[in-house]
């Protein structure tokens, strides 16, 4: 594996645009830390409005030279060289990854790269068996559907999972057969130019693929970009509300993959003791920086107390580490703005009432700099309080109490995100009855996790479409209805 060194090595002072690195002339950096240590790391180059012009005009070149309208198999083909790539490099991005996330080395590899490349696998599955012209009426070929490109795509991703949001936004829209332009988090530039030199190495023609590094002016900038068709954001509501609006006045095609604060129902049939292990785990793992962390636990008021009692020596028993230290624990969170927005969110639980049972405010113990967040659970929170409401995006439990089934939808339900839910039930048609009444995109029952290329996403706040196989690819494709002209060839 790759030394400390070796990640900082990595070049941020570069962007890839039409198959090439090229330094921006502009002179714009962010400063980047390290989340373990809280030490400046590098710097990280902000990309221009010209240097995005530029991948633009050469991802219109690679179109008008037939990129996107043929070569299904071609596609896949570059999308299998891509996932052995990867696969090879994948401790290279682990330790990256470990680096400018905080996430502990084990976690790194199994879950942040592991489900990236398990997407891609899930893509390439789903790619081999699509049609891209169908005749829906065998009698009558000269009626057809086709599926084509929906044009110049723009990737806009985040932090916290920052392999893995590539990973579903590229191989949809490599498969799909749009170019692409991605602008990935400032915060973990290093991730992408990892990522970057992998896709080079597969041979794509010049101007399929460019990366712009920079922040959100350069994400702004490429939401109202008039050559740019699809945009494919994951990142928080309130710049997904920006992005919907600027995407708005050209009719752009929107992805919005958003915040989430997912409710997990423990009813009192279920097994307390896995359940609430389970639940926490969910809720603390990637220090609580997932968009689906079960962050929200609705707990029975026959287990209520019990539940709270074990969630709290659980919190408590939760070891945290450096993030290059292998084994089981939590890092610290990504970044200080991330670490005072959580300090913040625990200050107003307990301004508004609720019990503190494990951890609190200040930074974890034993850590003399980083950005290390206590392990946190609060009980008696109530609907109307912050830490009922709002994404912490750290490893922060908030347990709410009720009393029936039908109290424990309409919490859920009155969530302004949409976004994932878990229910913990002994019986399978409560299961069943609850799952299908829940106003979210997934649910999942008694700690299954999702099938490879199951649709991934969420309602309301938490976004418009679908990422993950076949549905992801969708996302990037026009339908065109063909009347009067049967198909002559194969593509
Ligand atoms: P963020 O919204 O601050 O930034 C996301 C990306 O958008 C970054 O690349 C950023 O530079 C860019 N950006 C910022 N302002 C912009 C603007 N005005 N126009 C265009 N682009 C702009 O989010 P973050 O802090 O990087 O990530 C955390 C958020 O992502 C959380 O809310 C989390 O729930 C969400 N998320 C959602 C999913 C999902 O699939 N639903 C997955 C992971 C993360």
């Amino acid at each position: 594996m790759p030394s400390k060194n070796a990640v900082t090595d990595i070049r941020t002072d570069q962007s890839y645009i039409a198959g090439r690195w090229v330094t921006p002339e502009n002179g714009e950096s962010f400063t980047l830390h390290e989340p373990a240590t809280g030490a400046v790391s590098g710097q990280a180059v902000l990309c221009s409005e010209t240097d995005l012009d530029d991948a633009v005009v050469a991802a219109k070149s690679v179109v008008s030279e037939g990129w996107g309208d043929n070569g299904l198999p071609q596609r896949i083909s570059y999308l299998q060289k891509l996932i052995e790539i990867l696969t090879k490099e994948q401790d290279s991005f682990a330790r990256c990854i470990a680096f400018e996330v905080g996430a502990p080395i084990d976690f790194s590899l199994k879950q942040q790269v592991g489900t990236a490349i398990g997407h891609l696998q899930a893509t390439l599955a789903a790619a081999q068996g699509l049609e891209l012209d169908v005749t829906p009426n065998p009698g009558m070929p000269e009626h057809r559907e086709r599926f084509e490109p929906a044009g110049i795509a723009g990737l806009i991703t985040p932090w916290n999972w920052p392999l893995n949001q590539i990973a579903l936004k590229f191989g949809a829209a490599l498969i799909a057969g749009c170019p692409m332009i991605l602008k990935p988090s400032e915060y973990t530039p290093r991730t992408s130019v990892l990522f970057a030199q992998c896709v080079d190495r597969i041979g794509l023609p010049r101007g399929v693929f460019s990366m712009v590094l920079g922040n959100g002016r350069i994400g702004s900038a490429m939401t109202s970009h008039k050559g740019i068709r699809v945009i494919s954001f994951t990142g928080s509501t309130v710049v997904g509300r920006q992005i919907a609006t600027a995407a708005a006045q050209d009719f752009k095609r929107v992805i919005l993959e958003l915040g989430g604060k997912s409710p997990n129902i423990l009813f009192e049939d279920c097994d307390v003791d896995t359940a609430v292990r389970q639940g926490l785990a969910h809720c603390f793992r990637n220090a609580g920086q997932s968009c689906n962390a079960a962050s929200l636990m609705l707990v029975q008021a026959s287990i209520f107390d019990r539940v709270v009692d074990l969630a709290a020596e659980v919190a408590r028993e939760t070891q945290l580490g450096l993030p290059q230290q292998g084994g089981l624990h939590l890092g610290p969170v990504v970044s200080k703005a991330q670490f005072d927005r959580v300090q913040s969110l625990i200050g107003s639980a307990l301004d508004q009432g609720a019990r503190l049972v494990a951890g609190g405010q200040g930074r974890a113990e034993g850590y003399g700099a980083g950005y290390f967040v206590r392990p946190t659970v609060f009980a008696d929170v109530t609907p109307d309080m912050r830490i009922a409401q709002e994404e912490v995006f750290g490893p922060v439990q908030a347990i709410v109490k009720f009393s029936t089934e039908a109290e424990a939808i309409a919490l859920a339900n009155s969530q302004d995100h949409g976004l994932a839910a878990y229910i913990q039930t002994g019986d399978p048609v409560r299961a069943d009855r609850v799952a299908r009444k829940l106003d979210v995109g997934m649910v999942q029952v008694n700690g299954n996790s999702r099938l490879p290329g199951a649709p991934f996403g969420g309602t309301k706040s938490s976004g418009i479409g679908r990422e993950s196989g076949v549905w992801g690819i969708r996302e990037y494709l026009e339908i065109k209805s063909i009347s009067g002209a049967a198909r002559q060839s194969d593509s």
